[in-house]
């Protein structure tokens, strides 16, 4: 189509659902998080030439669409490409055929999570989409875009081929060096940073943001889908990271980061090396990062308070054994507990990240979790409803475990759309209930909350601001699924 701009592409991160049900959304309210996997994308294209925006439905909900036909109209991108989870993959169909509406000719594509799970299996249901980027999406987007006629030799495409069967044309084998990206276009993110906000009382002080220093995780849970990192496992340096961080610093005024990795600790020598750094030249900024408990010692976490660790998330997932030790390597909870309690000690918040739901759980695990969790000094909590996502290697045999609901609008682990055998969606759902009140209700935790009154002004005014949404929260879990 000669009248589009072949160097341009639109970059979408759809909302998942209807935007009028946005506004009751409690965790649009708690936490948005800039996307920052097309920042990534955008700025990767932009410094080879090509021209890319950004359109964050889930940021804008009521004006996305709106945007999106201006956007076309005016500036006619040759593509344009979504980055959706299994959640929200529909409502990208959905932007994906309007678009075609819009400016015939333009060329559709969608990566992320639920593509790369499910490749050229999807093509003949969702026309609305040209291509699938499967994998990492950076070199692939703009290979593509470069030359177009080479898409069935361009890896990590799910595409129709000539003879007109749906075919996928092989994995990236080499992952891109991280050192050599360019920082997220987060520029590009209208608002950035005060569109965007960390889940309330994850954080000491704002602006702040959510940052990536690695992909992939070497680890094989059974609940988690690697789709697009696959087993590989890559990071960036402790000396790119500073500049990361003082980049954002001084460009944004961002004054706390969290690491939005699976693994930030697995790299030891990293980490130190980049403690080392904050310690020689302070830039007087605080973070958050995710471990599992065999990648932290004693040492390691008195660097990263003094470097200016103010939370680490740790994946418990179940307070009981047995069924742990079904779903992930290396399962020990007497050592989980040491851990916990070592973070606590060396002055790092700890957030505890458990799941209800998956295959095995029963009433009484339910509970095993909610005495493990009272037995620990966790400070913050996130509890998941298990959702066996495609690509995760639950997923092919979970029928035998109970039953699954595959509505991929609801997968977005705050509705449990798989029941253990046994169990009763009801019984899943009070017991979720009962996890976070128990939590709450604990003296000690109340007490914790005053000395955010301190610790986090900027958490309490958005609580206040919006207390009704998470007293009803409190009361009966999230309200987006009552759309
Ligand atoms: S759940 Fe965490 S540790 Fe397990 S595979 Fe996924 S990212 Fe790795």
């Amino acid at each position: 189509m000669k009248h589009l701009d072949q160097r341009r592409i639109l970059l979408v991160h759809p909302l998942g659902y209807q935007a009028s049900a946005a506004k009751a959304d409690i965790a649009r309210k708690a936490n948005l998080m800039p996307p920052l996997g097309l920042a990534g994308i955008a700025a990767y294209l932009e410094e080879r030439g090509k021209k890319a925006d950004i359109l964050d439905c889930f940021a804008f909900p009521l004006t996305a669409e709106r945007r999106l036909k201006t956007y076309l109209e005016i500036l006619k991108p040759a593509w344009i490409g979504f980055s959706c989870t299994t959640s929200s993959f529909l409502d990208g169909v959905r932007l994906a055929a309007l678009a075609k509406e819009i400016l015939p000719g333009i060329r559709t594509l969608c990566g992320g999570p639920h593509v790369s799970a499910l490749r050229e299996n999807l093509l003949a249901d969702y026309p609305a989409f040209d291509y699938f980027v499967v994998g990492e999406g950076e070199e692939t987007l703009f290979e593509l875009m470069e030359e177009p006629k080479n898409a069935p030799t361009t890896r990590g495409l799910a595409l129709w081929n000539a003879a007109g069967e749906a075919e996928f044309s092989g994995f990236r084998e080499i992952g891109l060096e991280l050192d050599n990206l360019p920082f997220p276009a987060y520029e590009k993110l209208i608002g950035f940073p005060k569109t965007y906000r960390l889940p309330i009382f994850n954080y000491p002080k704002a602006p702040n943001t959510s940052c990536i220093s690695s992909r992939g995780c070497p680890y094989s849970c059974s609940y988690c889908d690697r789709s697009v990192f696959r087993r590989s496992f890559r990071y960036n340096s402790a000396a790119y990271l500073y500049r990361h961080l003082e980049y954002l610093k001084n460009r944004f005024g961002i004054r706390h980061v969290n690491f939005y990795d699976d693994q930030f600790t697995f790299n030891r020598e990293r980490v130190e090396e980049f403690c080392q750094l904050l310690d020689a030249k302070p830039l007087n900024m605080t973070f958050n990062c995710a471990v599992r408990a065999e990648h932290i010692d004693a040492k390691m976490l008195t660097m990263m308070k003094k470097a200016g660790c103010w939370m680490i998330s740790l994946g418990i997932e179940s307070g009981d054994a047995e069924l742990l030790s079904r779903h992930r390597q290396k399962v020990d909870l007497d050592f989980m507990a040491e851990q916990v309690h070592l973070i606590k000690k060396t002055g790092i918040r700890v957030k505890g990240l458990f799941m209800v739901g998956l295959p095995g759980e029963t009433t009484s695990s339910v509970r095993r979790s909610i005495a493990y969790l009272k037995s620990l000094p966790i400070d913050e909590l996130n509890v998941a409803k298990f959702t066996p996502f495609p690509g995760s290697p639950l997923y092919e045999k979970i029928h035998k475990f109970g039953h699954f609901n595959e509505d991929w609008p609801k997968m977005d682990c705050m509705s449990f759309q798989f029941i253990p055998k046994g169990m009763t969606c009801e019984e899943l759902e009070r017991l979720f209930l009962e996890f976070y009140q128990t939590h709450f209700k604990q003296p000690r935790i109340l007490l914790n909350y005053l000395t955010m009154l301190k610790h986090s002004p900027d958490s309490w005014l958005r609580f206040v601001a919006n207390l009704g949404s998470f007293l009803n929260f409190a009361r009966h879990s999230n309200s987006r699924m009552l759309k």
